[in-house]
């Protein structure tokens, strides 16, 4: 193979300009190059056959790309600049909680005295990784006002799908597993998939005019073979629901059990906690609200935090702090086992203590209060462009709807986020919830200014303007990026792009 230089005869080692496509390591490959050598260590070359038997030799040549250590990290390095990211600018994603991680996290998690420490290690040697979990265990319950957790699931469908498992436990060991759950209708996908992988049925509750659950209608799904409901507050559509107390009370009255779907906890940190809204079960998304970068970013971790009467359920074994101090492995007395290898995700845990501590609890409250304060804003802002679907006080994100601009000029949600890729903002989260026309849902989260705000909110109102003077370029939107248009059903299922899909 021959090393391939970039489109229009440059360099290989040239910054990629928007529109030219990478190479692939192989086709970079130039046979006898490599990485590097070690020259003067002084150890003797030995042919490999002298050191392993010919049994086990394989005979074929590996096709190993060939390419110097410069070319390699100029590869890896372009094609991480041609993506977005939190480090780079406004991540608007709705219900992702997208904020800027700070790097003292990662800085935590890079010491070597936590990351290069065996899981396998005996607890008498580790104390001070059992000490770590067990205070972000404490921690995680007194943010949200729950008993016990577990630190293991790997993210929030993972959390779910553990609380589903501590309901059935719950529910089995009372005699009665029971068959439904219920789920309002404008709950995040991953939920009634849980539920589904759980073993048990989803009822859907309709939402009202408000864009909360209908009371009325949830009393009228419940019976005794209603294992539970599963409810996120502030909700999905960023609205807290007010009646929380009455539908716990109602669910609680049927022997059921409240589930937390904590994937917006930034909005209420430090303000209200699920347990004192009644809720049995919590998960967290560390990655979310703890700072951790997600979303192809790196692991996520989803503690599930639970009432006193779940307790004993809980997976294990679980760090532990003893009477005398010292920390132990603990099994709770009538756990449903492990839910992941080892101890969970454990450098996410780590920087999400980071996180907790370098914050304080007033430091939290303060994430929660501007998190709040600039989705009003946006939304107040933002309010004569992309009206508000619930026209009211939101919680950490609003959800906007481009209908007016689609009735007026054709042009649809999908269309402004993609012309907002070229604006230098991350597109917010579209036709989600799906309950909302025309869904643009964007939670701006606490990290960005009020002049990053002001630049989005300007950035919106020029693509409204342009879907007054030239909608169809507003169809072809982003020009700019690496990539534009794609077929999006045909780039989720084949990665490799055909010539046509990847061109504009
Ligand atoms: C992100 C999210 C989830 C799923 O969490 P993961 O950590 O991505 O598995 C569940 N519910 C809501 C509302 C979410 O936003």
């Amino acid at each position: 193979m021959t090393g391939r230089a970039l489109s229009g005869g440059r360099a290989a080692s040239a910054p990629l300009l928007g529109h030219e496509t990478e190479p692939t390591i192989f086709e970079m490959s130039v046979s006898g190059r490599s990485a590097y050598q070690l020259r003067t260590t002084g150890v003797p070359a030995t042919a490999l056959a002298d050191l392993i038997p010919a049994t086990h030799l394989n005979g074929d040549v590996v096709n190993i790309a060939e390419v110097s250590e410069r070319d390699l990290v100029a590869h890896f390095t372009r094609l991480s600049h041609r993506q977005f990211s939190v480090d780079l600018g406004m991540y608007p994603l709705g219900s992702c909680t997208m904020k800027y991680n700070p790097k003292f996290c990662d800085a935590v998690a890079n010491d070597p005295g936590l990351n290069s420490v065996h899981p396998g290690a005996p607890a008498e040697l580790t104390q001070g990784w059992l000490e770590l979990l067990a205070t972000l265990e404490e921690k995680l319950c007194a943010v949200t006002g729950m008993a016990a957790a577990t630190l293991q699931p790997a993210a929030g469908a993972a959390g779910e799908l553990t609380g589903l498992l501590l309901m059935r436990a719950y529910h089995s060991a009372n005699g009665d597993p029971r068959r439904r759950i219920l789920i309002p209708d404008s709950a995040h996908g991953t939920n009634p998939a849980s539920v589904t992988l759980g073993g048990y049925e989803v009822t859907t509750v309709p939402s009202n005019d408000r864009g909360l659950v209908d009371l009325e209608k949830l009393k009228a799904s419940l019976g005794p073979d209603v294992a539970g409901i599963m409810l996120t507050n502030p909700n999905t559509l960023g609205l807290f629901e007010e009646e929380i107390t009455e539908i716990a009370a109602a669910v609680h009255e049927v022997g059921g059990l409240l589930y937390y779907d904590g994937a917006n906890l930034n909005a209420i940190l430090g303000a209200v906690r699920p347990g004192d809204m009644g809720f049995d079960i919590v998960h967290m998304n560390l990655h979310k609200t703890f700072a951790t970068p997600h979303g192809g970013g790196g692991p996520g971790a989803g503690p599930v935090a639970v009432s006193k009467r779940l307790v004993e359920f809980l997976p294990g074994p679980k760090a532990t702090r003893l009477d005398d101090g010292t920390f132990a492995w603990v099994k709770p007395s009538r756990s449903i086992g492990r839910v992941h290898g080892w101890h969970g995700n454990a450098m996410v845990l780590a920087r999400a203590l980071a996180y907790i501590d370098v914050h304080g609890g007033d430091g939290l409250t303060r994430v929660a209060k501007y998190a709040v304060l600039n989705a009003n804003w946006l939304r107040q802002r933002l309010s004569d462009t992309l009206p508000a679907a619930y026209d009211r006080v939101c919680m950490h994100e609003c959800v906007l709807t481009a209908t007016p601009l689609k009735n007026k000029y054709g042009v649809r949600g999908l269309d402004v986020a993609k012309a907002l890729l070229e604006e230098g903002f991350h597109s917010p989260t579209v036709y989600f919830p799906l309950i909302v026309e025309e869904a643009l849902m964007f939670e701006p989260t606490e990290t960005e200014s009020l002049q990053t705000l002001e630049a989005l909110a300007e950035a919106v109102e020029r693509i409204a303007q342009r879907a007054i003077d030239d909608p169809d370029a507003l169809h072809r939107a982003p020009q700019t990026t690496p990539v534009s248009r794609v077929d999006e059903a045909r780039a989720a299922r084949h990665l490799i792009p055909t010539e046509d899909a990847a061109s504009r």
